[in-house]
Parts: C-alpha cells; sequence; structure tokens
C-alpha cells in the first residue's frame, strides 16, 4: 500500500504509531517500524538523558526510519531538539504549539519535520512554515485535543482542501475499517495512538492496559478545556476536575487540582483513579492486548476488505 507519506518516509505501509507520553518508548516505536510502519518516541515525558538512552536503544533494536515526537510545551525543549540532532534522528514530530517556532532550525539542519494540528488555521500556518507532512488531529483522539472539537469525519476533508501536502489523518483510528474511511476523505496516511496502548510493547502502566480493554462506549471524555484540552478516560480523578470545570473554578484553581506527574500517576505507575488516563474514543473497541507487529498487519488487511466492500458498491 504505497502513498505520498510511504514514500516521505521510506516505509512500508502508510501507518504511523502515535507519539504518547508514558506509553511509547523505544519498544513500541522499534516494533511499529520493524513491522513497515513508522513507530515514534514519544519525548514528552522523558528528561533529555532518558530521550538519549531511548534513541539509541531504538537504534539498536531497528534499521528502519522512526521518529521522536516532541510536544512544544517541553520545559527544556532546547535540549531536546539538540540531542535528537546529535542522534542523527531523521523524523520529528511537533505538537502542542506553534509550526513556526521550529521547523525552519530542524530543517536546516536536515530532519523532516511534521507537525500535529486540529484546525485549518493551523494546517495553514504548518503549510507556511515548511514542514513535510500535518498530521489532523480529530475530536475522538485521545490525550491532547483542539479546542474546536472537530471530529476527524469533518477536520480530514477540511484539511485536505485547505493544504498541498501530505495529510495524516488521527482520532478514533483503532481498525481496517477507520483507516479506509480516512483514505476516502482523502488523507495520505493514518496515525494510530490508542491500539498501540493495548501491547506487550508499549511502556504504559499493565492496569492502564487491562482498563484500555475494559472500557466502555462513552467512557472517555474531553476535559480541561480552559487549560490543556485533554481526551481522558473516566476515574475519580477525571470526575473531579470535569465537575470543578463546570461549576466554574478558575484556571487557577484547575491547574491546582491537576498538580504535577498525574499523567505519570495514572498511565505509568497505574494509579487509576487518581491518575490521568489520557486515551481516545477508540478505546471502546479495543478488546485484546495483542504484539504491535500483528496489529499493523490486522490494520492494513482490514483496510484492504473495507476497501474491497466498498468497490462492491460500484458493482452492484
Ligand atoms: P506535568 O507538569 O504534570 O509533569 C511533568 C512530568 O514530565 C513529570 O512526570 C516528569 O517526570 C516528566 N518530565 C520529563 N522531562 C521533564 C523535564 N525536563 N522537566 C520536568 N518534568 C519532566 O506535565 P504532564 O505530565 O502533564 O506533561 C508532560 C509533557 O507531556 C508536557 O511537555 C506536555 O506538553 C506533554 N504532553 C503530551 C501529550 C501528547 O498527547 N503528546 C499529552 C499530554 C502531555 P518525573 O515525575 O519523573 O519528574
Amino acid at each position: 500500500m504505497q502513498t505520498r507519506i510511504t514514500s516521505l518516509f521510506g516505509i512500508q505501509v502508510p501507518i504511523i504509531q502515535a507519539g504518547m507520553i508514558w506509553c511509547s518508548g523505544w519498544e513500541l516505536a522499534s516494533a511499529v517500524s520493524n513491522a513497515g510502519g513508522l513507530g515514534i518516541i514519544g519525548a514528552g515525558s522523558m528528561y533529555p538523558n532518558v530521550l538519549r538512552d531511548q534513541i539509541r536503544k531504538c537504534k539498536a533494536a531497528t534499521s528502519k526510519p522512526f521518529a521522536v515526537n516532541i510536544p512544544l510545551l517541553y520545559p527544556n525543549i532546547e535540549e531536546h531538539m539538540n540531542t535528537i540532532v546529535e542522534e542523527g534522528v531523521k523524523i520529528v514530530f511537533t505538537s502542542a504549539g506553534n509550526p513556526a517556532t521550529w521547523t525552519a532550525w530542524l530543517k536546516e539542519r536536515g530532519l523532516m519535520v511534521v507537525h500535529v494540528i486540529a484546525n485549518t488555521k493551523f494546517a495553514l500556518k504548518c503549510e507556511a512554515a515548511g514542514v513535510d507532512a500535518i498530521v489532523a488531529e480529530g475530536f475522538e483522539a485521545g490525550g491532547h485535543n483542539g479546542r474546536e472539537e472537530t471530529t476527524t469525519l469533518v477536520l480530514i476533508p477540511q484539511i485536505v482542501q485547505a493544504v498541498k501536502i501530505p495529510v495524516i489523518a488521527a482520532g478514533g483510528i483503532g481498525n481496517g475499517a477507520q483507516m479506509a474511511a480516512c483514505f476516502a476523505l482523502g488523507a495520505d496516511g493514518v496515525q494510530v495512538g490508542s491500539r498501540f496502548i493495548a501491547t506487550p510493547e508499549s511502556s504504559a502502566h499493565q492496569a492502564f492496559k487491562d482498563r484500555i480493554i475494559t472500557s466502555a462506549e462513552g467512557d472517555t471524555k474531553l476535559s480541561l478545556k480552559t487549560l490543556t484540552p485533554v481526551r481522558l478516560l473516566r476515574n475519580q480523578f477525571a470526575e473531579q476536575i470535569q465537575a470543578a470545570e463546570a461549576a466554574g473554578e478558575s484556571k487557577e484553581k484547575l491547574a491546582e487540582m491537576l498538580g504535577r506527574g498525574r499523567a505519570k500517576k495514572g498511565m505509568f505507575e497505574g494509579d487509576l483513579e487518581e491518575g490521568e488516563l489520557e486515551v481516545g474514543q477508540v478505546s471502546s473497541l479495543i478488546r485484546e492486548i495483542k504484539p504491535a507487529a500483528e496489529i499493523v498487519q490486522e490494520l492494513i488487511e482490514d483496510c484492504k476488505k473495507a476497501i474491497q466492500r466498498s468497490l462492491k458498491l460500484l458493482a452492484e
């Protein structure tokens, strides 16, 4: 399955594994890359020395292309940027910030830059900043999210119409039929996050993986819209913060309730009540923990089946 995205990155299948804090280290990234997709190390939760070690381990585990995701909100961002250049990383996915800030610097150093957006205004900014591709992430996505609440079904055609560079669809994609739908909307590739948390290779805590495969429809909600919007799985912390938001609590009060290290507590340490559990709506369709390579293979096979089913409509 060849698209503008497979040619751009030199990969076999147009599947990108999302960079996810606390969940996507070198083991997951290298497994996805070895399976023919593009694996991504999520650097947002890593101290600079940890990121360097993770990149080295990833290079040792795969000879295939892989990337690093750096959320632009990261506190010591210069250190992360220098680390990826020094370690010879070829592709960086930036997110949660202005694409104009780092794109030129990274491109001057020979890196390919992809930026994550959730609306047309930022897609145009990305193109103007010279990024190589865009991840357009809809409302269904886990973790950081846009304020507009535009669903993937509406967002992708809007972005495809607005820009000439390749578009990677994200948000709500966990199976091959959803992947096929994104191609029908004009995407050149898909980014899959939540489905890859429920793998043996993900660095997420086992309790979080088990919680995902038992989650139900309606269990995730876009929260903290007045601070940084983030989709969370229902638990004690999420219910408390959602109630405080609904009661009109100030930004300061919400930030105080959030405190520091909630994401680590939930996703990495496995505190299912007090921690932040960042996952997408698609979690209610994920029923099994399975190896990343199997997921890549299944996505491709089921995507082809879905396309064939659609083609039959023309014959009837
Ligand atoms: P907090 O401020 O609540 O906590 C910081 C966390 O990041 C701590 O757990 C800390 O680990 C870890 N960390 C890693 N490097 C550093 C550093 N240089 N300085 C301070 N802390 C560091 O932030 P969050 O956990 O909510 O978010 C962390 C990062 O992840 C942010 O950059 C944020 O933008 C990004 N993020 C990305 C998301 C995505 O979807 N890609 C989703 C949500 C957040 P320790 O506890 O060991 O000190």
